[in-house]
């Protein structure tokens, strides 16, 4: 797992630049600010380029348009760095870039109950396909392309420079870490600076106290980007009965404890993440409310049991619904807006009058209008019309730099 590996067993790049020439529609994509130039817009490029290398793409009069991340195996052939006037790529570049990141998350650098961010999101920063969550001391490197791993020496020093860490973690993405014979020796997992791992990283996030599996955790450990709506779902507890469905590790379950709920309940088919869900509220017991709470698990398919509750005559006070990205593809899109109508008529009807549903949806592909829209013809159809709806979008440490990249969407309301 922690296999010695070092930075510098990885060629640099190229310094030749390749030369791109595309199709008018990819021409357009770019010129506008798209970071994605897919295998399919381009009309020819240099032999022989390999991760990483730079490519500059022309326009049809053969002047500069961009210049970008090369990576062969990547449908997404070229990740777009910079357009517009030509410029100049190299180490300082990356680690202005890098910089520039980490100093938008400079209120919550400042905030001494949170130490979980996300220091870099990837296209929306600028820097596509790479993604740096912070857990206290330690980074979370994940990378979407194995054309940052030439480059990764040059942007690591920026890191320990600009923000508190010590210890840098490398996560591949499943397609990246299946190209094991580009990645010279990199793998899923390794520690590429500082010291080993022991176990689980500890965190805050506005006080509350979390452990990421930075190894074997989904995403990077922990879902970061719901911070916010935990927040604001604590204030909407105090004497609940709470019920977090597509609970992980119990993120929102914690903040419905310390906003005073008397009963959590935290439903997940994961029986890991559930595990420490329940160690999280002991490693919380020092908080009052959290200490007062009563805590269940329940541990199976949200589709099977939800109906199950109901049919057993469980009502909640508020529900929360934060189920994973349903739609990875275009023609998934009809089946996930079914599965939000689904899961939006169970959690409405395990809800007493005048409870609150608090129901999330991080299907890019779902636009906010659409889920809002669905969720609440959903609950007129029950005759429940939601009241004060309110649509919550990205987080600070989670801006949305391109059409694709606005996700995430939470809604809350009140069932009468
Ligand atoms: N709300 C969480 C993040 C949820 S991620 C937080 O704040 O941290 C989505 C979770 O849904 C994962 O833990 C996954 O195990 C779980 N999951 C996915 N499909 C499921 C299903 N059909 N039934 C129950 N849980 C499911």
């Amino acid at each position: 797992m922690t296999a010695p590996f070092s930075l510098t067993s990885i060629p640099l790049p190229a310094n030749r630049r390749l030369a791109v020439h595309v199709t008018p529609v990819a021409e357009r994509a770019v010129r506008n600010g798209h970071p994605w130039l897919f295998d399919g817009g381009i009309r020819q490029i240099t032999a022989g380029g390999r991760p990483g290398d730079l490519a500059v793409v022309f326009d049809r009069k053969r002047r500069f348009l961009a210049i970008g991340l090369f990576d062969p195996y990547s449908p997404i052939r070229v990740r777009i760095l910079h357009h517009g006037e030509p410029e100049t790529i190299d180490g300082a570049w990356f680690g202005a870039r890098v910089a520039a990141a980490i100093a938008r998350r400079a209120p919550l650098a400042a905030d001494t109950d949170t130490s979980g961010y996300r220091l870099v999101h990837g296209e929306n920063d600028g820097l596509p396909g790479l993604v740096v969550d912070r857990y206290d001391a330690t980074a979370v490197v994940k990378l979407y392309t194995a054309a940052w791993l030439p480059h990764l020496a040059a942007i690591a020093p920026t890191f320990l420079e600009h923000a508190p860490l010590e210890r840098l973690v490398l996560r591949l993405s499943r397609g990246v870490a299946a190209r094991g014979d580009a990645l010279h020796g990199a793998g899923d997992g390794v520690v590429f600076h500082g010291p080993p791992l022991a176990g689980p990283i500890h965190f805050r996030e506005n006080g509350v106290r979390f452990t990421a599996d930075v190894i074997a955790g989904q995403k990077t450990g922990f879902y970061l980007d719901q911070r916010e709506n935990r927040a604001r779902v604590q204030k909407l507890t105090r004497g609940a009965t709470v019920l977090n469905v597509f609970a992980y590790t119990g993120g929102f379950s914690l903040y419905a404890a310390r906003g005073g709920a008397a009963h959590v309940f935290s439903l997940d088919r994961s029986a890991p993440a559930l595990e420490v869900a329940e160690a999280h509220f002991a490693l919380n017991a020092g908080h009052g409310a959290v200490a007062a709470a009563r805590h269940t698990t329940l541990l199976g398919d949200a589709f099977a049991l939800l109906p199950e509750l109901s049919a057993a005559g469980r009502r909640f006070d508020v529900v929360v619904v934060d189920p994973p990205s349903l739609a990875a593809r275009q023609k998934e899109v009809d089946h996930a807006l079914q599965a939000y109508r689904r899961l939006a008529r169970e959690a409405l009807t395990l809800l007493q009058p005048g409870g609150r549903l608090v129901m999330a949806s991080c299907t890019a592909r779902v636009p906010a209008e659409t889920f809002t829209t669905i969720v609440t013809e959903t609950a007129a159809a029950l005759g429940r019309h939601l009241r004060q709806v309110t649509v919550t979008g990205h987080p600070l440490d989670h801006p949305v730099g391109f059409p694709e990249g606005a996700y995430l969407k939470c809604l809350f309301g009140v069932a009468p």
